[in-house]
């Protein structure tokens, strides 16, 4: 069997912190899977250490069976992984297509100068960002809105602006770190939606969300993290049964709602 992403024994250090100790998990393709824990945990490092904003201190990370350790971010995000923040990272002043847009430039032959400038060559790679960017934006429903500045936004929509941007780069597997946060329910029973659609159109989801009923009525399977260290891996079932989970929330708001 191989797995779209393994993590073997991956740990990473801040000075004398350990914020990931030896967590390994291994992702099948076209499933989503849920990294829980409470807050400090090491959540949002594996997704640093992931996209190659860190490297770690031991350990391996393979996609799609190769070694993917010491690459930057943009060759990761080449190789079809893209991911949101847990901090909501627009431009306000730009429009929704052209914060999308930027997602691709980051990536693209001409780069975003080539854009801005409009070099001639660069303009038949141009349309097909600007259609990659229409075609994200129609998956989270927010292709109406191409033309509206970014902060003109609901809170909702601006969450939902982020993973356009991300889908604009055409990934296989897509990161997202507390997309839910900050929502309302109706907000995150939308976002639910799409995200099941990203997930039929074969896109494999890593998701980190602290909203337990989203996480338990989207996940196939869930990893825990306290401390940095894996306490359980599991079904959601198993996860919500598990006296090692359960015991790390301790003293901790659940959110069920
Ligand atoms: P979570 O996303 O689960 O809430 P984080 O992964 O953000 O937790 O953080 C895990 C731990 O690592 C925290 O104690 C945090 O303060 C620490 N940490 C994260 N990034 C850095 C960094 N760049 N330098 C120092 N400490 C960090
Ligand atoms: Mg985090």
């Amino acid at each position: 069997m191989s797995y779209l992403l393994e993590l073997d024994r991956v740990s990473i250090n801040f000075g004398g912190l350990q914020a990931v100790d030896e967590v390994s998990m291994r992702i099948e393709e076209g499933k989503i899977r849920a990294l829980i824990g409470p807050n400090g945990a090491g959540k949002s490092t594996v997704f640093n250490l992931v996209t190659g904003i860190y490297k770690p201190t031991a350990g391996r990370i393979l996609y799609q069976g190769q070694s993917i350790v010491g690459l930057g971010p943009h060759a990761i995000t080449a190789l079809g992984i893209a991911r949101t923040f847990q901090n909501i990272r627009l431009f306000g002043r730009l429009t929704v297509l052209d914060n999308v847009k930027i997602g691709c430039h980051c990536r693209s032959r001409g780069g975003m100068w080539g854009a801005i400038l409009r070099w001639p060559g660069v303009k038949r790679e141009e349309a097909e960002i600007t259609a990659r960017a229409l075609e994200a934006l129609e998956i989270m429903e927010l292709v109406d809105k191409r033309d509206e500045y970014a902060r003109s936004l609901s809170y909702g929509e601006q969450r939902r602006l982020e993973i356009a941007r991300a889908l604009a780069t055409r990934p296989r597997l897509l990161l997202l770190d507390e997309p839910a946060a900050g929502m309302n329910p109706q907000e995150k029973q939308v976002l639910m939606q799409m995200i099941r659609r990203i997930q039929d159109m074969g896109i494999t989801i890593f998701l980190v969300e602290h909203d337990m009923k989203f996480v338990m009525s989207l996940s196939d399977r869930i990893t825990v993290l306290d401390y940095g260290r894996r306490i359980a891996a599991g079904t959601p079932e198993e996860i919500q049964s598990d006296p090692a989970v359960i015991a790390a929330y301790l003293g901790q708001e659940v959110s069920y709602g």
